[in-house]
């Protein structure tokens, strides 16, 4: 056998081992829930990745929702692009800004709380199957809604509800009670630079 049809055969077998493996993993794996998701870490992403399973979850024809807690009236484009899947998304953008813009502090517990009762009449809807919470970290950051309440509820969904919540400094108990925790890491911000927020890319 010539060197490199016995590295071909040697890299074959190397990879039918780690095929069996897998294959033995995945196997294993047989549990079907709805996710609790929780995006959260000081890098860029976060809404990114959250309006990516939106699109993930629409390519499959799914009903899909957004309650924005801390955005207000915000022209963005994925504003835009989610008004193009009609009823299949329901989206509200129920927050007043940033809390340092309203200067308000109970117009911004109150735009919580009706941001989260919409939410839980959401969780209600038996036709949506994936609901984003976004920037909800930061009204339970604030204490803007009750901690325990929100993650009893959030437990309590429906089995099969995928909800994914967003926003930095996701609190202690929220991480526990989520089933898939991802923290983006911020290496480099452009914003660092002087770069302003960009159309597009930031919104
Ligand atoms: P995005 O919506 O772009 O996915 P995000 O949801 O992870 O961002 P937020 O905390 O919601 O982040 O902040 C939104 C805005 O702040 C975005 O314009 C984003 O580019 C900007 N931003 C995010 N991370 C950083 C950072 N590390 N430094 C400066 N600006 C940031
Ligand atoms: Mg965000």
């Amino acid at each position: 056998m010539s060197d490199e049809a016995a590295d071909a055969e040697r890299h074959r077998e190397k990879m039918a081992k780690r095929k069996a493996v897998q294959d033995a993993e995945v196997a294993e794996k047989t549990v079907e829930k709805g996710l609790l998701i929780v995006n959260t870490g000081p890098g860029k992403g976060k809404t990114t990745a959250a309006l990516g399973l939106m699109l993930r979850a629409l390519g499959r024809g799914w009903r899909v929702a957004c309650v924005q807690f801390i955005k207000g009236g915000w022209d963005t484009g994925e504003r835009h692009a989610i008004q193009a899947f009609g009823t299949q998304v329901s989206w509200h953008t129920l927050g007043e800004g940033f809390t340092w813009e309203t200067q308000d502090k109970a117009r911004d517990i109150a735009a919580c709380r009706h941001a989260w009762a919409r939410a839980e009449a959401l969780m209600a809807d038996p036709t949506i199957r994936l609901l984003v919470l976004d920037e909800l970290n930061i009204a339970l950051r604030y204490d803007y809604l009750d901690l325990a309440e929100v993650v009893a509820t959030l437990q309590a969904r429906r089995p099969d509800l995928h909800v994914v919540v967003t926003g930095r400094n996701a609190k202690p108990a929220l991480i526990e009670a989520a089933d898939l925790v991802t923290e983006m890491g911020s290496v480099k911000h452009h914003f660092a630079a002087g770069v302003k927020a960009q159309e597009g890319i930031e919104f």
